[in-house]
């Protein structure tokens, strides 16, 4: 299994489980089968309600014996209603409490977006901090402090765009180590990823399989389906690999870390051993080819009616 090493030598699998919408038995069987499948990375956060069934799993897995809390790099992340000062910590301690860690190997700011203290998910603009009211530098560093005190072996962000990371990167004592965003075939994120590699601040890739499971008003019209692009299924074949497994050995191949969600055991195996196909110079020009700039996770559930949600991706002309 490839990795990434981070400064102080910390390594995480280049594939690792993701959760979002995986809950009660079957988020805590998916994490048992993949860890006994070989998976070490785990992904989650606070507003997936799933941490406490990854805890159980974690635990009884941990009680047989074979693998060691060490052997496992965990990722949750902060909900955006604990941006604010005070908030960080306790909002941390609850996960760790919840996943029954001491640490977690990697704990992100979920969103640059601040809602305030009791919103879930805001209804109207006053339920939104603006960022001059609540500063992403005044989350950031609690989250020096998260990994300052041992909580976190590692902080980072999630849905930054560039703009944001470079203001923050020229605020910061302690450097975002990683940056978790969408990345997939339809939305390469080049520049994004050389900024990013210029800081030596890593990426994991989320939806890799287009996020399939998502509610219908969840979708965009006229979706594309990532499991059914013909080049894909081409390489597939070339390789005598599943579309899926070309999908997330792609990200291997860019060097950065994918998270694909399952818990249908045979998908994670299946995801698991995309570590062994090698793609070479030509998959990779074709693939390259079918950037389209398409996000499936758009931001729009965080639409607010003054500014937009394309500005959480900066991506408004
Ligand atoms: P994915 O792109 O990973 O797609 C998940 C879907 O693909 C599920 O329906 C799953 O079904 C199916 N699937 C899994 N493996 C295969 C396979 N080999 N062949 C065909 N279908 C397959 O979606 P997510 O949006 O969940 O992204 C992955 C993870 O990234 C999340 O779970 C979460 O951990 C993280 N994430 C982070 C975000 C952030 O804001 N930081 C936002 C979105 C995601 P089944 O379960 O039946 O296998």
């Amino acid at each position: 299994m490839k990795t990434l090493q981070f400064s102080n030598k910390d390594t995480m699998h280049c594939i690792g489980l993701g959760t979002w919408k995986a809950k009660g038995n079957e988020v805590k069987q998916a994490v048992k089968d993949a860890l006994y499948a070989g998976y070490r990375h785990i992904d989650t956060a606070a507003v997936y309600g799933n941490e406490t069934e990854i805890g159980e799993a974690l635990a009884e897995v941990f009680a047989e014996g074979n693998i060691f809390r060490e052997d496992v790099f965990i990722t949750s992340k902060l909900w955006n209603n604990a941006h604010k000062e005070g908030q960080v910590i306790p909002a941390l301690q609850q996960s760790l409490d919840r996943l029954q860690l001491d640490y977690l190997d990697l704990y992100l700011i979920h969103w640059p977006v601040a809602f305030k203290g009791n919103v879930d998910y805001p209804q109207k603009p006053s339920d939104y901090y603006s960022l001059e009211e609540v500063p992403i530098i005044e989350t950031w560093k609690q989250m020096e402090t998260a990994k300052e005190s041992g909580m976190a072996r590692h902080i980072g962000v999630s849905n930054f765009s560039d703009i944001k990371l470079k203001d923050l990167v020229s605020k910061a004592k302690l450097k975002p180590e990683m940056n978790q965003v969408e990345l997939h075939p339809l939305l390469q994120q080049d520049d994004l990823l050389a900024y990013c590699r210029s800081e030596n601040i890593f990426m994991t890739a989320y939806s890799p399989l287009g996020s399939g499971d998502r509610s219908e008003a969840m979708k965009g019209e006229d979706e594309p389906n990532l499991l059914d692009i013909e080049t894909i299924k081409k390489v597939a074949r070339k390789h005598n690999a599943s579309v899926g497994q070309i999908l997330i050995a792609w990200h291997c191949h860019r060097g950065t870390a994918v998270i694909p969600k399952s818990t249908s055991k045979e998908h994670i195996e299946e995801n698991f051993k995309a570590a062994r196909i090698e793609l070479d110079e030509t998959d990779m020009k074709e693939i390259a080819a079918l950037d389209e700039c398409r996000r499936f996770i758009t931001g729009e559930f965080f639409e607010e009616p003054s500014k937009g949600y394309r500005d959480i991706y900066d991506e408004k002309s």
